[in-house]
């Protein structure tokens, strides 16, 4: 396919000569509009089930894209945690926590607080944080050099004061 819109880091712009007053920052509200908005479109014309499938993936190449051009190389596994709750806070992504890691089966759990995506949101009966998956399996990949199948198991939106994500390794057979 000949591709229009095909991403690359460059495309984000240099932000500190276009935005010499207002800054690299903008509000939370902002952010979530646009998501949001773009969520109900690809609903809209697309289903459920391939708006989470779309939104997924655009985290995953987002989370790709973030590791080459944010982070840091590190050799071990608790150093790319380390280095990635220093950017994820500093960006203002969210608080982001290690509860459980089974190198052996690579599957981890970990929590981000304060998320970007929905801390504060009102009560839903379902986990919203869809682009997030997707965002934490494209660094987990990025690093490991292995897929990940990335699942929220509660989020701020079902009652739980934090977002938390099951990672597991996808088992090549
Ligand atoms: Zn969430």
């Amino acid at each position: 396919m000949n591709r229009k819109y095909e991403f690359n880091w460059n495309l984000l712009g240099n932000i500190s000569e276009g935005r010499p007053n207002l800054g690299p920052l903008v509000s939370t509200e902002v952010y979530r509009l646009m998501q949001f908005c773009f969520r109900d479109i690809l609903e809209n014309n697309y289903g459920t089930e391939a708006a989470d499938r779309l939104f997924y993936e655009a985290g995953l190449l987002a989370g790709k894209h973030f590791y080459q051009n944010t982070m840091n190389k590190v050799e071990n596994f608790s150093d790319f945690i380390k280095s990635l709750q220093l950017i994820l806070a500093d960006k203002g992504i969210g608080i982001l926590r290690i509860e459980e890691a089974d190198h052996e089966q690579g599957k981890f759990v970990l929590s981000i607080s304060e998320d970007l995506d929905c801390s504060g949101l009102p009560e839903l009966d379902y986990e919203i944080c869809v682009y997030d998956e997707g965002f934490i399996s494209g660094l987990l990949e990025s690093f490991t050099g292995e897929k990940f199948k990335v699942k929220e198991v509660d989020c701020w939106c079902t009652g739980d004061r934090t977002c938390r994500f099951v990672a597991e390794l996808i088992k090549e057979n």
